[in-house]
């Protein structure tokens, strides 16, 4: 069989859909391009926003015109929470929720199954990672949400949080340390709460972890404020192999709004997490996800969110627009901000992380710093990363791929990076 992938949302879903891929491509199946001709579309999906389920539509949509007699596979996020939903989108074979998609190969090959959503409570958990790139590899090592906050439908989703040992998780860091691939991002849903159903702590896996031979450089795609301990910005500060890029979702820069979205922390916690980040670490980047327009964001507090945003020393911004999700608290919390109002907001929101972002890279523009080159060509140039998480580039060379070289930076190497709408 041909088989195509497409994937929407977070690095998490990433990993997963490489795994899935896996499973076919081991038993001889060939991966072609998502826009290509092929027997079996999978369409891993993301449910964070209407904009992300739109984008799950459109690709379902484009796999059934692109082969009408193949086999098209929902699964994720979206499909857990709106299997019905799905399954009546012409075309839509298959439909398996967050429990079961990693099984759509046994599913396929097995009888019967066809036509029937499968989206039982997410509860099983196994480490894993995706390939392809062998740069750089996302590395699942949780699973769900325990968190509630207010407007968010992924614990919905994906179920509570969950994670396998300490002990499993690095027998499968050692694993992907065999591929050769230099760079791992640790992924979860809710990564800060990793053990804690096992009496274990995430510090714990870091300290192990940065002991694995072969793995040169972990980042933490994500963690929230709250579980962003001192201990962990000190270890990650004096690690062999931790790099200097934090990803904290903010969500709303007014202590009003926070407590209506039930975060746990709050504005001045944050700007103190953030100033200890800076202390430690001055190169750092420090990224931030925002929502635009969440009940209760009136033009007031909007110019404060403003406000407390440009003074953060943050890097840049994720921004989301909030939208409502279904069986969410947040549907009869607060008043409602106007559409245009939230897209207008998110608009100002862009603005202000692109001159975040013009800011740090200049801070950085003369520095030295060490850059993992990856393997796709851009014309006659290669990029990379730097591992503070600035883009370069320089003229292509097949043998600098997957390495890691200093270089300094200058106007003519940073490639150009934007906000995209989440
Ligand atoms: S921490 Fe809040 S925003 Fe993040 S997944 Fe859990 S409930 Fe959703």
């Amino acid at each position: 069989m041909l088989i195509a992938a497409h994937t929407l949302g977070c690095k998490l879903n990433f990993a997963e859909t490489s795994a899935i891929v896996r499973r076919f491509t081991d038993a001889g199946h060939t991966l072609v391009d998502f826009h290509e001709r092929a027997d079996l579309y999978i369409v891993n999906t993301c449910t964070v926003t209407a904009v992300a389920e739109k984008k799950c539509r459109n690709a379902i949509r484009q796999a059934v015109a692109q082969n009408p007699l193949a086999t098209v596979a929902v699964v994720g996020c979206f499909a857990q929470n709106a299997a019905d939903q799905i399954l009546s989108i012409p075309g839509v074979k298959i439909v398996l929720g967050n429990d079961k998609k990693h099984l759509l190969y046994e599913i396929l090959t097995s009888d019967g199954s066809q036509f029937l959503p499968i989206v039982d409570e997410p509860r099983s958990f196994k480490p894993l990672f995706s390939t392809g790139d062998r740069t750089r590899v996302f590395f699942k090592i949780q699973d769900g949400c325990d968190y509630f906050c207010t407007y968010c439908a992924i614990p919905f989703a994906r179920g509570r949080s969950r994670s396998a040992s300490i002990d499993e998780t690095l027998a499968v860091a050692r694993q992907i340390a065999e591929t050769g691939a230099k760079e791992v991002v640790l992924t979860g849903v809710n990564t800060g709460t990793f053990g804690q159903h096992n009496n274990e702590r995430l510090i714990d896996l870091l300290r192990r972890l940065d002991e694995v031979e072969g793995i040169l450089r972990y980042r933490i795609s994500s963690i929230e404020p709250n579980l962003l301990t001192n201990e962990v910005v000190d270890f990650v500060a004096s690690s062999r192999a931790f790099l200097p890029h934090f990803h904290i979702p903010l969500q709303a820069g007014s202590d009003h709004v926070l407590a209506m979205m039930h975060r746990r922390y709050t504005t001045a916690d944050f700007a103190e997490k953030l100033a200890y980040v800076r202390s430690k670490m001055p190169e750092a980047c420090i990224a931030a996800d925002i929502m635009a327009g969440f009940n209760g964001e009136s033009e007031e507090e909007f110019d404060k969110v403003c406000r407390y945003v440009e003074e953060l020393p943050i890097s840049y911004l994720h921004v989301f627009t909030y939208s409502e999700r279904p069986n969410t608290a947040a549907l009869k919390l607060g008043e409602k901000v106007p559409m245009a109002t939230r897209r207008a907001h998110s608009q100002i929101l862009h603005t202000i992380s692109e001159r975040k972002r013009a800011a740090f890279v200049a801070s950085q523009i003369g520095t030295e710093r060490p850059v993992l080159w990856e393997s796709t060509r851009h014309g006659d140039t290669m990029q990379g990363w730097t591992d503070n998480y600035i883009r370069l580039c320089q003229p292509y060379n097949p043998l600098a791929v997957n390495t890691i070289t200093t270089v300094k930076l200058s106007p003519a190497n940073v490639v150009e990076q934007h906000t995209d709408e989440a």
